[in-house]
C-alpha cells in the first residue's frame, strides 16, 4: 500500500496501514473465490459534485411526469429529511418517521400514475454520474465471477435504469438490493415488491432481503450471486459513503472486511470518525480508481 498512500497523498486517509496490510494479506490468500464487494450507491458509487454542483440521488432524480405529486414528494422530503438527522430524536421513533415518509413515497408515485418511461425520461435529464473508474471496477470483477451487492434505500428499478442508460451494458456479477417496482402491462406502476427498505434498516439482515429478489436486469436472465453463495464469501470489501453503511455486512459472518469510506461532505468535521470507523477513507470525490488498485491486489495470486 505505500505506493498507492504516496501517490494518492491528498485524497487517501489510512487509520492503522499495518491492520489494512494484514487484511489485504488475508484476502488475498483466501482468494478471489472468497471475495464479494457490497457497496452503497448514492455518493459512493455516484460522485457527489458534478460541475461544481451536488449530484442527484437515485430518488432525487426522479420526476414523475405529474407536477402536483412531484410537489408533494418534494413536501414530504423537506419535513422528513431534517428529522432523518435529527440528533435528538431517539432512534425507535425515527425509524417509524422513516417508514412514514418512504410509505407516503411510494404511495404518491402509484397515485401519481408513475410510468417506467418517467423513469427512463427522468434518469436521461438527471445530474448523476459514476465515479470514474466504476465501470472499470465492475468489469474487473466481473471477469473474476466477484459478485456485487448494492444495497439502497432508492429505487432499484431507477438504478438498474441508471446502470442501463450511464454504462450500456449491465454486469452478471451485480445485484441491486433495493425497493422495486411491479408495473403493469402498460407500464404503470402499481405496488411494490418485498419488505419497505429505507434509510434506517437497509442494513438489517440486508443479504437475507437479498435472497429473494430476481435480478431484472436487461439481457440477465439468471441471477449468478445467490444468496448461499454470497454467504460463503466470507471476505468483504465494503463501499460506502455514511457510517452507517458499514451495517451492510451485518448479516453475514465475514472472515475479513476491508472498509473504504468516501467522505464527500463536512471532512473537516467528520474526517475523525470517518476514519476510525473505515480501513480507509477517500476525500474530495477521489474517483474510483484506487479502490480499482485495491481490487487488483486482493485478486493477484499468491507468489
Ligand atoms: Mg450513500
Amino acid at each position: 500500500m505505500e505506493m498507492e498512500e504516496n501517490h494518492l497523498s491528498k485524497i487517501t486517509v489510512i487509520n492503522n496501514p499495518q491492520s489494512l496490510n494484514q487484511k489485504i494479506a488475508a484476502i488475498r490468500n483466501a482468494g478471489p473465490s472468497k471475495l464479494q464487494v457490497i457497496a452503497d450507491f448514492d455518493g459512493t458509487l455516484t460522485r457527489y459534485w458534478i460541475n461544481g454542483q451536488r449530484g442527484q440521488s437515485s430518488h432525487g432524480l426522479l420526476q414523475q411526469g405529474n407536477p402536483e405529486y412531484d410537489a408533494k414528494r418534494q413536501a414530504l422530503y423537506e419535513y422528513y429529511h431534517p428529522l432523518e438527522f435529527s440528533p435528538t430524536i431517539p432512534l425507535e421513533e425515527k425509524t417509524k418517521l422513516m417508514e412514514e415518509w418512504w410509505g407516503e413515497t411510494h404511495d404518491l408515485l402509484i397515485e401519481g400514475g408513475l410510468t417506467y418511461d418517467a423513469i427512463k425520461n427522468s434518469v436521461a435529464n438527471s445530474s448523476i454520474a459514476f465515479r470514474d473508474g466504476v465501470v472499470e471496477l465492475f468489469e474487473f470483477l466481473e471477469e473474476r465471477d466477484v459478485p456485487v451487492l448494492i444495497f439502497s434505500a432508492g429505487l432499484a428499478d431507477i438504478i438498474e435504469e441508471v446502470l442501463r442508460q450511464k454504462v450500456h451494458r449491465s454486469f452478471k456479477n451485480i445485484k441491486i438490493v433495493s425497493n422495486r417496482m411491479v408495473f403493469d402491462d402498460c407500464g404503470r406502476l402499481v405496488s411494490f415488491k418485498g419488505k419497505l427498505i429505507h434509510v434506517l434498516n437497509k442494513n438489517e439482515h440486508a443479504l437475507d432481503m437479498a435472497a429473494p429478489l430476481h435480478d431484472q436486469m436487461g439481457d440477465i436472465d439468471k441471477p449468478v450471486t445467490d444468496n448461499t453463495s454470497v454467504k460463503q464469501r466470507t471476505n468483504v470489501l465494503l463501499l460506502g459513503d455514511h457510517i452507517g453503511d458499514l451495517g451492510m455486512s451485518d448479516g453475514l459472518n465475514y472472515e475479513n472486511r476491508i472498509s473504504v469510506g468516501f467522505l464527500n461532505d463536512n471532512i473537516e468535521k467528520n474526517l475523525e470518525s470517518h476514519r476510525n470507523a473505515f480501513d480507509m477513507v477517500y476525500l474530495n470525490d477521489a474517483p474510483m480508481t484506487g479502490v480499482l488498485k485495491l481490487a487488483t491486489q486482493l485478486c493477484s495470486s499468491v507468489d
